[in-house]
């Protein structure tokens, strides 16, 4: 599938202005908005109304479903409201919002030491499971279920994704600058529960101090720590199995075909924290930066802050950006409000100037291949987009994949005639996900 050896670009990085920066704990925000949908999978069914009192890590809303996870209340406080509110992925969707009392108590009974490796691999998935936790790289599936495939499908290697690939992202490199201890307990955690020896943290080489902080803390474990070149997007788990293990997943299959789970860094950790203290997943670390950002930083957020509060902490917009992104520059979602929340999901907030941007007028393919070339899929984006442009989305999804498009935008990023090749891809996508629900395939 991948085709040729020279897939993948090399954008700037623009991770200077954060990384070296320790991550900075600020004051927490006058209310958070929690999403009852931050995940893949069933909405939550909401626990509380409107005038309850709430505590820190209380569970506020209920999985509902064989794949859903719950959400809790990262602050302590009064839910003021429950109601439709702007979500970062989603346009709107049903949220809880909590006032608060500027107490930050926690639930009683809630945080515990536990001797983990005393515990058992289906009562450690039923912890993680109850505190919440989804893939926090980005992809938000449920880690009780990415953790416990089926038996008809052997797992014989863990793969700790640590490439953070997309530029200006930087908050997966300082967490293992600065929390190395909890995401070695937490990658030992998944070890055990997925019961393999091999472990291997992949981690881009551009980011060597981590590198070295990683393999010293597990060399007594005998995991592996392996610098994989930086090129985009080796964050993604199809490149960076091919390159760690030279195993291919085929088309419309996940990791586990080939015996393979990955797991985020910053998802080890919050298996730590809830396996071994009893913490839900109410906080995470998301980068803050862009032309657009005062003073750019990494930021320990609680869930649900919104994300006018989280750049109030960077001292604010030089200027009302052009393009507000949550995630990196390539896979990230553009946002038209700053009120919308931090959700589980969220690595980053981008806010870009307009001298940034400099999108330009997109105009005819010149058919010069270099989309082709770069495409780490081995696909035909020009043909695609093309496609996608004349409605032909049965021959996209049935002559050129369209469906194994991962959306990376490695097209859109090196085409010269500056075509929005992935936007053309994610709206044929859409079609045929809109066709499909009506049940016209
Ligand atoms: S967005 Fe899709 S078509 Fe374009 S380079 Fe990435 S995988 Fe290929
Ligand atoms: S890079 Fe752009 S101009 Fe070149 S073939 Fe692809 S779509 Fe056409």
């Amino acid at each position: 599938m991948f085709g040729k050896m020279k897939w993948g670009i090399h954008p700037d990085t623009h991770k200077a202005p954060t990384e070296g920066k320790a991550i900075e704990s600020h004051e927490l925000p006058g209310k958070v908005i929690l999403p009852v949908r931050q995940h893949i999978g069933a909405p939550c069914v909401p626990l509380v109304k409107k005038g309850d009192k709430v505590k820190k890590g209380q569970l506020i809303a209920s999985a509902s479903g064989p794949v859903s996870s719950n959400v809790h209340a990262t602050i302590s406080g009064t839910v003021v409201d429950v109601s439709d509110q702007p979500h970062p992925s989603l346009g709107k969707c049903l949220a809880i919002i909590i006032e608060n009392d500027g107490l930050d108590e926690w639930e009683e009974g809630l945080i515990t030491e536990r001797q983990w490796e005393k515990l058992s691999k289906e009562e450690m998935l039923e912890i993680i499971k109850n505190a919440g936790i989804v893939g926090l790289g980005g992809a938000t599936f449920p880690v009780h279920i990415k953790l416990n495939p089926p038996k008809d499908n052997p797992i014989d290697t863990l793969i700790i994704n640590a490439a953070e690939c997309e530029p200006f992202l930087t908050a997966d490199h300082r967490i293992m600058l600065e929390n190395t201890e909890r995401i070695v307990t937490g990658i030992l955690m998944i070890q055990k529960i997925l019961g393999v020896d091999r472990v291997i943290v992949g981690i881009e080489d551009n980011k060597m101090n981590a590198v070295k902080t990683m393999s010293n803390a597990l060399t007594e474990q005998k995991l592996e720590v392996v610098a994989v070149p930086t090129r985009y997007p080796h964050g993604s788990e199809k490149m960076l199995i091919k390159t760690l293990l030279n195993r291919e997943v085929p088309s419309g299959k996940l990791p586990m075909s080939v015996g393979v789970v990955v797991q985020n860094v910053g998802t080890a950790m919050a298996i730590c924290d809830a396996v071994r203290n009893g913490i839900p997943l109410i906080e995470r670390i998301v980068t803050v930066s862009g032309s657009a950002i005062q003073e750019p930083k990494n930021l320990r957020l609680r869930i649900g802050t919104p994300f006018a509060a989280a750049i109030e902490q960077c001292g604010g917009l030089k200027s009302a950006p052009e393009k507000l992104i949550m995630g990196g520059p390539f896979m990230g979602m553009t946002q038209y409000t700053t009120e919308v929340p931090i959700i589980k999901g969220t690595n980053g907030i981008l806010a870009f100037t307009e001298e940034e941007i400099n999108d330009g007028p997109e105009s005819p393919c010149i058919r010069c291949g270099r989309c082709l070339e770069g495409c780490p899929m081995g696909l035909n984006p020009s043909m695609l987009s093309i496609l996608a442009q004349k409605g032909l989305i049965d021959e996209a999804i049935n002559e050129y994949h369209l469906l194994d498009c991962m959306e990376c935008g490695c097209c859109s990023f090196i085409c010269p005639a500056k075509r929005k090749i992935v936007h053309y891809i994610r709206y044929a996508k859409k079609m045929s996900a809109l066709s499909a629900q009506k049940g016209g395939k």
